[in-house]
């Protein structure tokens, strides 16, 4: 018996396609891997480092369960995107090496109250209440990678109440999967459990109530979302 003096919070689990739950434990974010969306953010894609923020475990929102539109924003913005399991941790992974430590892959929704990223980057303060609010990340089935293997390349695409508002591909990403896992574990050490949604390409915009957002990446799965 542990000596907890409040019952521990849940653990945060995404469904595996095939059957079993991916247990998470932390949420990283890339923040500008798509050159047009870098454009669009009013950014120089070809000086930029990776950079990233996180978003707490439990604002993951699962089995297309609906989103509540959040408090304190009129500009909630979707951003569609590749998201990367870990299934192996590690420190200072050479890109060589990283793919293995892959677990599987998903397709996510990085949901932004884009008013408050913008008076937060004017103010040079953190992101955390624009990116890592309640139900911020809406995650769709993680396809293992040992039945996808590690896509390089294929469509991404969002659409909203069935019209296409992101589309690219994954070839597209300025960091390829690889480099970013290499990269961000020079920063922290990787562990089994942790997500790290690659970043989205251009076409953000804003949604609202009753919104249905229905995103899908060639060979890995969709993700969907109802605003309510
Ligand atoms: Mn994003």
């Amino acid at each position: 018996m542990t000596n907890y003096v409040i019952d521990p919070p849940a653990i945060s689990a995404v469904p595996v396609a095939g059957g079993g739950l991916f247990p998470v434990r932390r949420v990283f974010c890339v923040g500008r891997n798509y050159a047009e969306h870098t454009r669009e953010m009013g950014g120089d894609p070809d000086r930029e480092e990776p950079f990233f923020f996180s978003k707490p475990a439990d604002a993951l929102v699962i089995n297309g369960a609906d989103m509540p539109y959040p408090s304190k924003t009129k500009d909630l913005h979707h951003e569609m995107e590749l998201v990367v399991a870990i299934g192996t941790g590690g420190k200072d992974i050479p890109e060589a090496e990283a793919l293995a430590h892959v677990y599987g892959y998903a397709a996510g929704l990085d949901m932004t109250r884009r008013d408050l990223q913008g008076e937060a980057k004017k103010a040079g303060r953190p992101w955390d209440m624009s990116k890592g609010f309640d139900q911020s990340a809406p995650i769709g089935e993680i396809a293992p990678a040992s039945h996808s293997g590690h896509p390089s390349a294929g469509k991404i695409e969002l659409t909203v109440n069935g019209r296409v508002r992101q589309s690219s591909d994954l070839s597209k990403l300025i960091w390829s999967v690889p480099e970013t896992i290499a990269y961000l574990s020079g920063l922290v050490a990787l562990a089994p459990g942790d997500l790290i949604f690659t970043g989205t390409p251009e076409g953000v915009a804003a949604v609202e109530r009753g919104d249905v957002l229905e995103g899908e990446i060639a060979g890995i799965g969709t993700v969907r979302a109802r605003i309510v």
